[in-house]
């Protein structure tokens, strides 16, 4: 892990949803019906990077109701669900997108991510992640699973002082038609 953020000029932000949007945990209901929960904090967040123009995915394992909740609330440029090869799917999106590595960062939690935490020059986890997760990352977030892990993203890629201004209305680049 190094402490240098290298966030100028990233395009597009990549988020795991169990253990980063959320804090990982699934409440069952009675009826076995699910539920999962979401600081208000991170929804604000995930909005504040589509609003300074940076494009949102999400890669997820799961398929689940709770992944078409996650579309249709955010609306993200790239959604996979179900992903089984994380670094296969950031790279499908970099050559439709006509990006780099160095453009892209990623927020993971599990040893599902270690691959693409390892990949990426610009990857973060929570602070609460087990060791070996945390060594694979570049970065460490200063907030625990689903308590402010896209807020502190933002407040590195969107400052709301200093530096880059987080109020522009810059479009995320669109995708190039193969
Ligand atoms: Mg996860």
């Amino acid at each position: 892990m190094d402490d240098t953020v290298k966030v100028a000029g990233i395009k597009a932000v990549f988020l795991d949803i169990d253990g980063v949007l959320t804090d990982g945990t699934v409440l069952i209901d009675s009826s076995g019906g699910e539920s999962k929960r979401i600081s208000f904090d991170d929804i604000d967040a995930v909005f504040r990077i589509k609003r300074a123009g940076i494009a949102i995915g999400f890669l997820t394992g799961e398929s689940t109701p709770f992944c078409d909740y996650v579309q249709r609330r955010f609306e993200p440029e790239f959604f996979e669900r179900g992903c089984k090869d994380k670094v296969a799917a950031v790279k499908t999106f970099l050559s439709s997108w006509r990006l780099t590595i160095e453009q892209v960062c990623f927020v993971g939690d599990s040893l599902h991510d270690v691959p693409l935490l390892e990949y990426l020059p610009n990857s973060f986890v929570p602070m609460d992640v087990s060791d070996e997760v945390k060594v694979a990352a570049r970065h460490v977030l200063p907030a625990r699973r689903g308590e402010g892990v896209v807020r502190a993203l933002a407040s590195i890629l969107v400052p709301i002082s200093g530096g880059k201004s987080g109020t522009g209305s810059r479009r995320p680049p669109r995708a190039r038609r193969k």
